[in-house]
């Protein structure tokens, strides 16, 4: 390499040229973008290190909290980013990378977010998004008909009505949900005679006008931590979500929620909403959608669907059904930044009555004025990026029949691999798939036969050192960086509700095979191989259980 001494400076000039001239295309930028123009995938293997470094040294590289006072070129800095950053960044996209919900995206994407860049439009108000306004309506409008099927009409009349809203574009299902549950509170406390509501008087008044002692949103203890958030910002407490138990597949128990919603009314406690799951983000199972929407009416709850990453289902015929009731909701969220394969920040809220959003409107003088169709006086965020455009795009291309055929294809792949778990005799399945997730876990076969045979005490400890193996299995199948699977900890009722450590998996890429599916557990079990060393007291209590048994059969 030619050495390079030049140096950049903080001229007016320079300044004028980064807004005006694109890099070269031999420049290190322009090579970049040919190259991720050509062949991504092959791009990201090159760039991206297969093997992980701690992260203690990557943060040796961004330790420094000084601004530079001298500006680099372009293509220098890219170098560095390429070197320090995107080399220790995770290929999400990888065929193997089956732990989370964050996947490949198609390749239209790339350019397609170039133009949205350029665009740089800010969808908070019409006069800097003109025409992504509309955009971002009908595409709010395309998942509500989705979710609802309302007629011709029904959309004719809302879809782009300045005083009404079929949803909102946000972030992600964080914001989805507080937005839900924002609406679901201000309708509960909204005005009433005298007292203008929560939205203008605050929760304090809002309880004494109302002469509640408090308010609680159900939801199974399987609820996304995000829900916690929500009761926190919203000032109902997190208390106040209330933790409903599950089944034995992970679903509500509604004969729980009953009891709960009459012990709520006995305690002047204002149950305002019910939460039913479609994907539970641990286990991937779908509440029973149906029965909740009669107790939420039964009580009269607004009942919100949390289908953040379970929703893009309905996109399939085949298995929409799973998810029936869910057009009794009053609410539910969406990430498209899921299992719509859109890129990162796209959630939505919809809302099955397009009055509803009302309770959280807000004007403005300069912006947002009343009878404007600017979207910001119906979301949370303010400025916000044209993302719509991506989503409508995926839509229009893909298609909904091509949406079904991905979604068909997770689902039976989940259920060819849970199969392929469930012939191994040294791994166990722990959750069935219902959509494309599943845990499972690795129990060596003599420790199967020391469990069936072990005192209470010893079953205790060896429960606790198979959630030792698991996790050490998973650390180092993903520092190895071959395959990644993530982990969690569940409850199952086979080893009496006891906090268990599982694999979870994902299966969201379409360019993931069964041979990669093979080949993970193959890594898996070789790792367990290894955990002999560093973890020998599963073996040797293993052992000790099986002597005594032998001892006992020889006497
Ligand atoms: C992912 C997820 C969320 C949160 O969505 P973000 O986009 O990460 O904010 C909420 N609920 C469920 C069920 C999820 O799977």
């Amino acid at each position: 390499m030619a050495v390079n001494n030049r140096t950049a400076d903080a001229s007016q000039e320079s300044l004028h040229r980064i807004f005006t001239v694109p890099e070269a295309p031999d420049s290190t930028l322009g090579m970049i973008e040919k190259e991720l123009s050509e062949n991504l995938n092959e791009f990201l293997r090159t760039h991206i290190a297969a093997t992980e470094k701690p992260l203690l040294e990557i943060e040796k590289d961004f330790s420094d909290p000084a601004i530079p006072e001298t500006p680099s070129f372009v293509s220098e800095h890219t170098q560095l980013l390429l070197n320090k950053l995107v080399s220790q960044s995770v290929h999400t996209s990888a065929p193997t990378f089956i732990g989370h919900m964050t996947s490949a995206l198609p390749y239209f994407m790339m350019p397609l977010s170039k133009i949205m860049i350029a665009l740089n439009q800010n969808l908070v108000k019409i006069e800097t998004s003109k025409a992504f306004t509309p955009l971002e309506r009908q595409v709010l409008g395309m998942l509500h008909k989705l979710i609802f099927n309302e007629n011709e009409s029904f959309y004719q009349q809302w879809m782009h009505s300045a005083d009404h809203s079929l949803g909102a574009f946000c972030s992600g299902g964080t914001i989805a949900n507080i937005t839900a549950l924002w609406v679901a509170r201000n309708t509960v406390l909204k005005p009433d005679g005298e007292f203008k509501g929560v939205a203008q008087e605050g929760l304090f008044r809002a309880m004494k006008h109302y002469g509640y002692d408090d308010l609680a949103i159900l939801v199974s203890e399987r609820g996304h931590y995000s829900l916690k958030k929500a009761a926190d910002v919203l000032g109902i407490g997190r208390d106040s979500l209330i933790s409903i138990k599950t089944d034995d597949n992970n679903r509500v128990d509604l004969a729980h929620l009953q009891t709960t919603l009459a012990d709520l009314k006995q305690r002047n406690i204002k149950p305002f909403a019910i939460i039913g799951i479609a994907g539970t983000t641990e286990t991937g199972n779908i509440d029973p959608l149906d029965q909740l929407a009669d107790i939420a009416e039964e009580h009269q709850c607004h009942f919100h669907v949390d289908a953040a990453w379970g929703g893009a289902t309905l996109m399939s015929n085949k298995y929409r059904p799973l998810l029936k009731g869910i057009e009794r909701a009053d609410s539910i969220t969406i990430d498209a930044h899921k299992q719509l394969y859109i890129p990162m920040g796209a959630g939505m809220v919809i809302f099955k009555n397009p009055e509803l959003m009302t309770a959280i409107e807000h004007h403005a003088e300069y912006i947002l004025r009343k009878g404007s169709k600017d979207l910001g006086s119906h979301t949370l965020e303010g400025s916000r990026s044209g993302m719509a455009m991506l989503l409508y795009a995926s839509l229009n291309i893909i298609s909904r029949p091509g949406y079904e055929l991905l979604i068909n294809n997770s689902i039976e792949k989940a259920r060819y691999f849970a199969d392929l778990i469930k012939q191994q005799d040294d791994f166990e399945l722990v959750t069935e798939p219902e959509l494309c997730l599943l845990t499972y876990r690795y129990v060596p076969k003599r420790t199967q036969q020391a469990l069936e045979i072990a005192t209470p005490e010893e079953r205790e400890i060896l429960l606790e050192l198979l959630n030792d193996l698991t996790q050490f299995i998973q650390k180092r199948q993903r520092e190895s960086g071959k395959t990644f699977v993530s982990r969690t900890r569940i409850t199952p009722e086979k080893w009496n509700h006891k906090i268990t450590t599982v694999f979870r998996v994902v299966l969201a890429n379409p360019l993931t095979t069964n041979t990669i599916l093979q080949d993970v557990l193959n890594d898996q079990r070789e790792l367990a191989k290894e955990s002999n060393i560093s973890l020998p007291e599963l073996v040797n209590l293993t052992d000790q259980i099986m002597l005594k048994r032998d001892d006992n059969l020889n006497n």
